[in-house]
């Protein structure tokens, strides 16, 4: 969850690896992203307990507590394959969590293709 707790994410499954993005967005962020769907992830919050940041091809929303600031997740704004994508940022959980999956680079900024 976000630092005072008003955003919350769960995961239907442990992520087989995590997403590191150099994007315009993503590096700022500092994100670690599990992405999921609508089906596999579960966001707990308050209708309005998000800020949603949208830009660019307007693809999809990231979001950021209202209240600490954090980045805990993006939604994608339609389906994509018939699929409503999500992706949680795993900095908001335990790091000894995850400290055992594999982090893959994404070249968000460039290709648009994984580095490893
Ligand atoms: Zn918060």
């Amino acid at each position: 969850m976000c630092h005072c707790g008003a955003v919350g994410w769960a995961l239907a499954s442990r992520p087989a690896r995590l997403t590191s993005c150099n994007c315009l967005a993503c590096r700022r962020y500092a994100a670690l992203w599990a992405y999921g769907t609508r089906e596999s992830v579960t966001i707990t919050a308050e209708a309005d307990a998000t800020i949603a940041y949208v830009h660019g091809d307007r693809t999809l929303a990231f979001h950021s507590c209202r209240v600490c600031g954090c980045t805990t997740h993006w939604a994608g704004l339609a389906p994509h394959d018939g699929e409503w994508r999500i992706a949680v940022n795993m900095r908001m959980a335990d790091p000894a969590a995850f400290a055992d999956i594999p982090v893959a680079r994404f070249d968000g900024a460039v290709t648009w293709s994984y580095l490893d």
